[in-house]
């Protein structure tokens, strides 16, 4: 059966939305509309909606990147419906979620800003990826000298970024006299309420310093931490869909069981009543970033790099190689763990254990290449400052710099069975450029400021970089690792 409205009632054994899109309004305009976003935030409103609240916070959608257009090809002509299938290591569910009312194409941008100005958007949330962000990784904040947000400080009436685009529906919104919305990051940045409310007065800022002040002063930008591992889509999702549900969608999104959302309260226009569908409100989300941040996406780091050199696709597959899963227990206990501060309410030990049970799920077919892409946004955000903590504590780093050699391998671009890797990094050029030198000459790889900053510079992550990659390239990754982890 097509996915679309009309088809709903003949759906088998999957939850659909009891409400219409008619019994809607729209209250979120979110930008960057990737399958996390349908497969996070666009759930809990949807559950809301079944339960017969906050019916005027309906999402619709829309993005900067050519990317989006295929997103709104694909749900346009399913009445803007996407399947979820929710799977446990023996079950899988599948629900369809109605929550979205329609998308703004990329290129339309004049739309997005008529939206934007509109007094019925009240949060704008954003999921536009780590690199999304123009953050400077030395110093980790934003950085208005990157190119394109220089374009939109030239261009205050047609910007082209999301933060240019978010800066000019407040600057319409204060000169007509509505309320500025809430910006509400859902990326994977330690404090990204901070980082995104930087982006968009530093955008406004480079147009006048009034509007800038107006948007740091009265719109808020909670902090928030999102979890739920959710890979891309292929063919074999969209056929297992059809086979397993009798649902034919353009682009269906599969992604594990668990789900969790912990925001801090800070809205200036409104919410969803969304700690109905189980989020959690906390005073300061920061340790939980913590704990998120470095435990699951640092954990992700640290197996993509070997289990791509030594070919292993799946991330379940990962977890049971002798040598890459004893690599991850070995840097989470040792190196990353430490760093965590204490999160309220949470036994860190069992959260270890509960990542460690997600990653070994083999039914969420999460794949390497999905975590070994974008090391350059991800490394300075996941790994790097771990590394910085452990330095200014006098704690060990071996751990860590391991890390970051295999990484630098990886990027020299083929395995050890010498398989192409495709590229998956902005950068990617000068990531294997540099991987190639760093062969003979590691430091090299550290010399890249705008990733490491001064922990690049730090003689004691220097030596044990060094001393890795060399041995990396002498004995192989297996051995090297093998040594490495005592096996
Ligand atoms: P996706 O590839 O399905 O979608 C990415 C979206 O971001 C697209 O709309 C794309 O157009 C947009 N985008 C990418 N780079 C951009 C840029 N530089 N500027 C503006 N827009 C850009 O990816 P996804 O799985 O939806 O993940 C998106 C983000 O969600 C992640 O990077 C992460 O911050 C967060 N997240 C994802 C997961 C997950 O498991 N997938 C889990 C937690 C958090």
């Amino acid at each position: 059966t097509k996915l679309n409205r009309a088809n709903l009632p003949s759906l088998k054994g999957v939850a659909v939305p009891n409400y219409r899109a008619s019994d809607l309004k729209p209250g979120i305009l979110h930008f960057g509309l990737g399958n996390f976003h349908r497969a996070h935030q666009a759930v809990y409103l949807d559950a809301l909606f079944n339960m017969g609240k906050s019916r005027d916070w309906g999402i619709i959608g829309t993005g900067v990147r050519p990317a989006d257009r295929d997103m709104h090809d694909a749900l346009k002509p399913q009445d803007w419906l996407t399947t979820v299938v929710e799977q446990e290591a023996s079950v899988s569910r599948a629900r369809v979620t109605g929550a979205m009312l329609g998308m703004i194409p990329p290129e339309d941008r004049a739309a997005i800003v008529r939206q934007l100005a509109d007094p019925a958007i009240r949060i704008v949330s954003i999921t536009v990826t780590e690199g999304g962000y123009f953050i400077d990784p030395a110093t980790g904040q934003f950085n208005p000298e990157f190119e394109e947000i220089a374009v939109d400080g030239r261009n205050p009436d047609d910007p082209r970024t999301v933060f240019g685009l978010i800066a000019l529906g407040l600057r319409k919104r204060r000169a007509a006299g509505t309320r500025p919305f809430t910006v509400m990051s859902c990326d994977n940045i330690p404090h990204n309420g901070v980082v995104a409310r930087n982006a968009v007065a530093g955008v406004a800022r480079l147009w006048d310093r009034g509007l800038a002040d107006w948007i740091a002063a009265t719109a808020a930008f909670p902090n928030g931490m999102v979890d739920r591992i959710t890979p891309a889509t292929t063919d074999r999702e969209r056929k297992l869909c059809a086979q397993d549900f009798g649902i034919e969608d353009n682009w269906p999104v599969y992604c594990e069981e668990f789900i969790q959302w912990v925001l801090e309260d800070n809205f200036c226009n409104g919410r969803p009543e969304l700690e109905a569908a189980g989020v959690q409100f906390v005073p300061d989300v920061t340790p939980f970033e913590f704990m998120k941040i470095r435990i699951l996406n640092g954990g992700h780091a640290a197996i993509a790099y070997p289990a791509s050199l030594l070919d292993v696709h799946f991330v379940h597959d990962a977890m049971n190689h002798p040598l890459v899963g004893a690599f991850f227990a070995k840097i989470e206990r040792e190196e990353i763990m430490p760093t965590v501060p204490p999160v309220p309410g949470v036994v860190l030990d069992d959260y270890y254990h509960l990542i460690h049970r997600r990653f070994s799920n083999p039914k969420i077919g999460d794949t390497i290449p999905r975590l070994a892409f974008d090391g350059s946004n991800r490394q300075p955000k996941f790994i790097v400052p771990v590394a910085r903590d452990r330095l200014k504590a006098g704690g060990s780093i071996d751990s860590l710099a391991f890390e970051s050699a295999l990484w630098c391998r990886h990027c020299f671009g083929k395995t050890e069975t010498g398989k192409d890797i495709t590229a998956g990094d902005p950068i990617w050029p000068r990531l294997t450029e540099l991987a190639a030198k760093a062969k003979s000459d590691p430091l090299a790889w550290l010399s890249m400021e705008d990733v490491y900053g001064d922990v690049g510079q730090s003689a004691i992550f220097r030596k044990a970089f060094a001393r890795s990659l060399t041995d990396i390239w002498s004995k192989g990754t297996a051995q090297a690792l093998a040594d490495f982890v005592g096996a």
